[in-house]
């Protein structure tokens, strides 16, 4: 219940405007549905488990049949084969929501998240894997609740949400043992995402909405939204480049996929 207040709450405060919580980090509603198809259920780890190395290996196998450079985007669609596949790990996070993401993406996350608490600096995971069930519940109700237009200009069609791939992570920070997960409240530790940021590339992430990159992305700046791509040299030409993965990639926006304007 928490969670869904906290995105009502976002839903219905000026951060709305900034479309981010809906589109691309969008408001999940109900991200913790249970039913899995057997093969998912099959290779899903939980986080008790995940320190065990039998469960770490069946995380690496599985994980290995990951492509972690695929690109979902308002204009490139989730293959409709890749939630059945796909190996996940729940885990619940301090504020006691549950939290789906990919194995091997996982992994990379609990190494950077180490890494990061030499410097001081905490996070946890407030959004990752989330089903494109759960996008289109998140239409329908939001159709009811706020309209048609407002669904249209704000809410990820389902099937073009990256977060479907399980390998985009949406981080909260932990400033003096408080938690800090509203966009509004995060954007105001510019200094802290710096140092998140400087440290992404080695373990193979990417910081994936960049600013002014907004008509390639299709999004507004979110120093949240990360993106595991498996490969830390890739990471690191992208990082070291300045580019998006559309650039990296060479698939560019065909049309105008700009966000609406903050
Ligand atoms: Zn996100």
């Amino acid at each position: 219940m928490r969670r869904k207040f906290r995105n009502i709450m976002i839903v219905l405060g000026a951060a709305a405007a900034s479309c981010s919580v809906l589109a691309a980090c969008g408001s999940t509603g109900s991200t913790t549905e249970t039913t899995t198809t057997a093969e998912t259920a099959e290779i899903t780890t939980e986080a008790s488990a995940a320190t065990s190395e039998a469960a770490t290996d069946a995380a690496t196998e599985a994980a290995a049949a990951v492509d972690y450079m695929i690109l979902v985007n308002k204009e490139n669609k989730l293959p409709g084969d890749w939630e059945a596949k796909l190996p996940i790990t729940k885990i619940q996070n301090s504020l006691g929501d549950d939290v789906e993401v990919e194995s091997g993406a996982y992994d990379a996350y609990l190494k950077l998240k180490s890494d990061l608490e030499k410097d001081g600096v905490k996070v946890d995971l407030d959004s990752a894997y989330r089903s494109v069930e759960a996008q289109q519940e998140i239409i329908d109700d939001f159709t009811v609740r706020y309209g048609e237009d407002y669904v249209k200009k704000y809410v990820a069609v389902p099937g073009f949400s990256e977060h479907h791939t399980g390998l985009a992570l949406d981080l909260y920070l932990n400033i003096d043992g408080k938690d800090v997960y509203m966009n509004e409240d995060m954007v105001k530790y510019p200094e802290v995402w710096e140092k998140i940021h400087a440290k992404l590339s080695d373990h193979g992430f990417i910081l994936r909405y960049l600013e002014g990159k907004e008509k390639i992305t299709g999004y507004n700046y979110e120093p949240w939204h990360i993106r595991y791509v498996g490969d830390v040299n890739v990471a690191k030409e992208i990082t070291d480049k300045g580019i998006t993965l559309e650039e990296y990639l060479n698939v560019l926006p065909k049309g105008d996929v700009a966000p609406p304007a903050e």
